[in-house]
């Protein structure tokens, strides 16, 4: 490692330009200060990704980086494709050039102070750091509300994110370059990125209001976010219903038992206990093969998804004859 190394910055924007100007502004004081302390390199640059915005965003990027190119860069769009998209658009374009990159909204709602201290975790060895919001104190209590939902949702659904972390995050180099081997279309990079390994640890930063615009992820956003990003994950929905089926079937053996009891007793009209008994049965059956299916349409969905199936990070290995001759002389 060359001290000091070369940070990328990725920011996401779409339909930014009431707070893009600001945003640089206060970034740029940022790198300034990252710079003369030798923390980053001066080859280091904060990219914006206009994510196919309908208002000025893409020209004040423009602006940006023909004012001050040794700061600033760019990377458009070609149409709206969603923040997920955008941030791996901007990593994947970047990977070769930097050591390290962070990503970060547009509208400040994430400290940049925590930088600093993201780098110093970085230089002690991690190669993953997550922000993670220690409060949410100018949250409304609906966003709180549903946001913390969403992180208990995910866990409970078999897909493990770290809590209260969102899209703020230092990754290496190294890790980029494994972030490329997972092929998948549907986007969760929450989730993605703990599967990927290595040394990890959270740096803590209270979340602020957006400065200025709205927000860009409405409920309607949120849910289909959070829908995403279980059946990405997990197969817990499948197996559930294979339990379910299960739990079905222990029931239509309940209730024959029962229909026979009332049956022998001589209290049930004509037909009713066949009646009963082919409903549970039928239902238990039916939820059951559905389970089965459901467990192969998982291992497909697996499958399709090819995933890498490990990740080596160091390979300890000596080759050469001298060695081995010096060995074998001892
Ligand atoms: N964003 C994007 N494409 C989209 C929606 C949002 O690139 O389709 C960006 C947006 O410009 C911002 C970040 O993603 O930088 C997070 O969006 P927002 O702040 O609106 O979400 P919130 O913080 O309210 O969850
Ligand atoms: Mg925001």
């Amino acid at each position: 490692m060359t001290v000091p190394e070369t940070l990328y910055m990725v920011i996401p924007c779409y339909n930014e330009e009431e707070v893009l100007r600001e945003t640089a502004r206060q970034l740029k004081e940022k790198y300034e200060s990252l710079i003369s302390r030798n923390l980053i390199s001066a080859k280091s640059r904060i990219v914006f990704v206009n994510d196919g915005s309908q208002d000025k965003t893409w020209q004040i990027i423009q602006e940006l980086h023909s004012e001050r190119p040794e700061f600033f860069s760019g990377i458009t769009l070609s149409h709206n494709s969603g923040h997920q998209n955008a941030v791996l658009a901007g990593l994947m374009t970047i990977r070769d050039i930097c050591d390290v990159s962070i990503t970060m909204d547009a509208d400040l709602q994430d400290d940049i102070n925590a930088v600093d201290e993201m780098l110093e975790r970085y230089y002690e060895g991690n190669q993953v750091v997550y922000g993670v919001r220690s409060a949410r104190k100018t949250d409304t209590f609906f966003k709180k509300f549903t946001a913390e939902a969403f992180y208990k949702f995910m866990k409970v659904m078999g897909a493990d994110v770290v809590y209260n972390h969102a899209d703020f995050r230092l990754m290496s180099r190294r890790v980029l370059q494994e972030l490329a081997e997972f092929r998948e279309v549907n986007l969760f990079l929450r989730g993605m990125i703990p599967l990927i390994g290595f040394k990890s640890c959270s740096v803590y930063y209270e979340r602020r209001e957006r400065l200025a615009g709205e927000s860009k992820y409405p409920l309607r956003k949120m849910i289909s976010f959070a829908v995403n990003g279980v059946t990405s994950f997990s197969t817990k929905p499948l197996k559930l219903i294979t339990a379910l089926g299960f739990i079905m079937s222990i029931i239509s053996i309940v209730a024959f038992i029962w229909s026979f009891a009332v049956k022998v007793t001589g209290l049930s009209v004509l037909g009713w206990s066949s009646t009963i008994c082919s409903i549970w049965l039928i239902g238990g059956l039916q939820l059951f093969c559905l389970g089965i299916i459901g467990e192969y349409v998982g291992k497909i969905y697996a499958e399709v998804k090819g995933r890498p199936r490990f990740i080596v990070e160091d390979f300890l290995n000596e080759v050469g004859a001298e060695f081995i001759n010096e060995e074998n002389e001892k």
